[in-house]
């Protein structure tokens, strides 16, 4: 058992049109530690018929909810934001047992995730619409902006309580309500979120959640006509999946999805502010994020000098435990996923890359993975086309700026970029030339609630966070009024 101060928040159960349920069978899951294999908890294994329920269960809810005004959903999303933010140890417990991240980073990703309730409670009361100036004597235009209607969102597990908030902060400010399906490897922390949710007096049917198989779930999901919008953060390969089967109903559709980020290094670069900038950005929740920089292209003459440099960094990392103090590192999320590193490191030291440190399973044993850097990387590497999603940062060096814009660019992603340089002409070049929804210019961390994530190309489309995030549940009414 996770000790907790709030005795009802990790819950083994789902919460359908108010009230917390199992699954209609009985089934359940079980839910992992990523850093012991033990079973934490239970989960209901829902399937179609439940998630019926609650998408019914969301409908019913949506005309006073939609009613409402922005300042009173505002009021109930604060009281939300508040409550997270007084249970951030005990989120950040369940999520560190759970996912496996450090405590340090679990209790900031809570900040972060109750951020965005925050940010779209006071948004939403700004949802302005405009008046057009007429094109004909006797007649006016006024645009007005309306909720979508019912949400469906999909979550991963890397940032169970982040991703989660990133939809429902916008969809429930809007006056859209909502029908949620966490990752199954990390269901407790969204549980304990909505929970809170409960508490803070958002209506029944407002949110819901199930838990259980992703490919029934997300097949009632996105079959059902009464749901408007499909908002999801996972793999570019379910979201095509997912986009695919949302065309039958022509749902309006978010996708986060896989990223490719290139990391350029510039001689004139600040090499140690590049260091710590690949350190946040490489070895953050252990690589498992879709900003995450997946490939150094590092100027040839730093290339040993920033190898040097960050492999310094990486020797004082400490593996192990998310709750145990000075751990950095925790466990890869699963089996498959240590397997899939193992992979493309293989791939990559067969193909004549060359370990600076690291470079294999941790002697932890299990899913923990020792930090690695490995030098001479080249674009026939797999590791150069795939999302290595581990703590595996591979170097690859090159000569002058439109071949690492050439290099960086050359990827079906494009979601985050980073790169470090101190002259100003190539700060506005490279940024303009850089294919990505994302650039991070001398800074390794870009997430932040009032600026706009998303994708282009294969990454994805829609934005999270900042004003724009909220444009993605709203839609636009015109309407012409004659006879004046
Ligand atoms: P990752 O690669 O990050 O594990 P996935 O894309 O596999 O991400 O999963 C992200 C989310 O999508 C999870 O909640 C997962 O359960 C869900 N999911 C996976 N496959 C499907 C599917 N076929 N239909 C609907 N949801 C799915």
């Amino acid at each position: 058992m996770i000790q907790l101060s709030h005795k009802n928040l990790m819950r083994e159960a789902c919460y359908i049109d108010g009230a917390w349920v199992g699954a209609d069978s009985g089934a359940t899951l079980s839910v992992d530690n990523p850093a012991t294999g033990a079973t934490i908890g239970r989960v209901p294994k829902m399937g179609e018929a439940e998630t019926l329920r609650a998408i019914d269960a969301a409908n019913a809810a949506l005309p006073a909810w939609r009613a409402k005004t922005g300042k009173e959903r505002a009021g109930l999303l604060r009281k939300w934001f508040d409550l997270i933010m007084a249970h951030q140890d005990d989120i950040a417990r369940i999520m560190t047992t759970e996912q496996g991240k450090p405590l340090a980073e679990a209790k900031g990703e809570v900040a972060y995730a109750a951020s965005f309730i925050e940010w779209f409670a006071e948004e939403g009361k700004r949802v302005y619409g405009d008046v057009i100036p007429t094109f004909a004597a006797g007649r006016r235009i006024i645009v007005t902006k309306e909720p979508v209607g019912v949400v469906a969102a999909i979550t991963p597990w890397n940032f169970p309580a982040a991703m989660l908030t990133r939809k429902a902060g916008p969809a429930l400010a809007a006056g859209c309500t909502l029908v949620c399906k966490p990752a199954s490897q990390t269901p407790f922390t969204a549980l304990a979120l909505v929970v809170l949710a409960e508490e803070a007096g958002i209506p029944r049917g407002v949110i819901n959640i199930v838990t259980g198989s992703a490919r029934e779930i997300g097949g009632a999901i996105t079959a059902s006509p009464i749901v408007r919008k499909l908002t999801f953060t996972g793999s570019t390969e379910v979201g095509k999946v997912l986009i695919e089967q949302c065309a039958a109903t022509v749902k309006k559709v978010s996708m986060e999805l896989g990223g490719n980020a290139p990391f350029l290094v510039f001689d004139d670069a600040d090499l140690d502010a590049a260091v710590e900038g690949a350190i946040a950005s490489k070895y953050r929740n252990n690589g498992q994020t879709c900003v995450c920089a997946n490939r150094f292209y590092v100027q040839r003459g730093v290339a040993k000098a920033f190898a040097d440099k960050l492999a310094a960094r990486v020797a004082q990392m400490k593996v192990g435990d998310g709750l145990e103090a000075g751990v950095v590192l925790g466990p890869l999320i699963d089996d498959a996923a240590a397997d899939k590193v193992d992979e493309l490191m293989a791939d990559a030291t067969s193909k004549g890359a060359e370990v600076v440190i690291g470079g294999g399973r941790h002697e932890l044993g299990g899913r923990f993975y020792k930090p690695t850097i490995l030098l001479g990387a080249t674009q026939d590497m797999r590791l150069s086309r795939e999302e290595i999603f581990g703590p595996v940062a591979p170097i690859f060096v090159f000569d002058d700026e439109k071949e690492a814009v050439g290099y960086a660019n050359d990827t079906e992603f494009g979601l985050a970029s980073y790169f470090y340089t101190r002259d100003v002409g190539r700060v506005f070049r490279v940024m303009e030339a850089l294919e990505y929804g994302i650039v991070g210019i001398n800074e390794g961390l870009i997430s932040t609630e009032v600026a706009p994530f998303g994708g282009v190309k294969e990454s994805g489309m829609g934005r999270e966070g900042s004003k724009y995030g909220i444009e993605d549940y709203l839609e636009v009414k015109y309407a012409l009024i004659g006879g004046i």
